[in-house]
């Protein structure tokens, strides 16, 4: 089977980029556009000689389109039965009230902070990011640059 890996974080984030560059393949679809996620996307990897069932969500928040909110709503379902939480943020924007409601939803649970698109200049504020992130394993990324991912197998595999 695998421990149950949810991938979490807004739009446009690198969600479906990071599960693309565990798993090392290209099944999840991944652009530019928010929302193009509209289904939870499943895929079997083993890291580090952990076994992962990776989840990447269509993001859990408010919204009008039908489509997308059936895949909300199924996102919400999986984040209760997971085992680990890959919470990713963008280091190329400031915090959002979304990011901070993020960090509440996953309190208690296994988690791991992701810090993506560290090629872009920083307008993240760090400092809160770590704050938040209280006893959680906080990694940065650059999934455009395939930087940062051995640093995040690490942290996956010394959580279990
Ligand atoms: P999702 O909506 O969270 O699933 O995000 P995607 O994985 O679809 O990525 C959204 C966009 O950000 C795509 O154009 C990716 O190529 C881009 N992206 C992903 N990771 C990085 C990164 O590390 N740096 C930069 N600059 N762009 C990235
Ligand atoms: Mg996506």
């Amino acid at each position: 089977e695998g421990l149950s890996t949810v991938i979490i974080g807004r739009p446009n984030v690198g969600k479906s980029s990071l599960l693309n560059s565990l798993v090392q393949e290209n099944k999840a679809i991944v652009t530019d556009i928010p929302g193009t996620t509209r289904d939870v996307i499943e895929e079997y990897v083993n890291v580090r000689g952990v076994p992962l069932k990776l989840v990447d969500t269509a993001g859990i928040r408010e919204t009008e389109d039908i489509v997308e909110r059936i895949g909300v709503e199924r996102s919400r379902q999986v984040l209760k039965e997971a085992d680990l939480i890959l919470l990713v943020l963008n280091h190329g924007e400031e915090l959002s009230d979304e990011d901070r409601r993020l960090f509440e939803a996953v309190t208690g649970m296994d988690v791991i902070v992701i810090v993506n698109k560290t090629d872009l200049d920083q307008a993240i504020d760090l400092d809160e990011v770590k704050q938040l992130s209280g006893d959680h394993k906080l990694v940065t990324t650059s999934l455009l640059k395939e930087q940062g991912v051995d640093e995040l197998e690490e942290a996956i595999a010394s959580l279990f």
